[in-house]
């Protein structure tokens, strides 16, 4: 099940299940829209993948169980900030080396 985390990763700026802001690379890790937009290029840090919008869980239990009440989201911050230097260089990289998978 996707780990909806509390905050950016970079910036800590709070990232609540409901926010349209949060975005999402396939390990999960998580940073806002802003981050992604203008520090980390579309490229992770953590993976080098990109990123996606975060899908909204419901709040309501329209069916089976399968909302907020019963999956809440994680509560566990992860502030790791990002070196802009370093990573521009790796971003950088990933383009010259994965020019048509970037
Ligand atoms: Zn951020
Ligand atoms: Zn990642």
């Amino acid at each position: 099940m996707l780990e909806l985390r509390p905050s950016c990763e970079n910036c800590n700026r709070p990232l609540p299940a409901n926010s349209l802001d949060a975005r999402i690379c396939s390990y999960e890790c998580t940073f806002c829209a802003d981050c992604v937009e203008k520090l980390l290029a579309n490229v992770c840090p953590n993976c080098g993948g990109g990123f996606t919008p975060r899908p909204i869980r419901p709040t309501t239990n329209w069916k089976g169980d399968s909302y907020l009440g019963k999956d809440p989201a994680s509560t566990k911050v992860r502030h790791r900030p990002v070196d802009p230097e370093a990573h521009a260089r790796f971003a950088a990289a990933i383009r010259i080396l994965l020019p048509e998978a970037r």
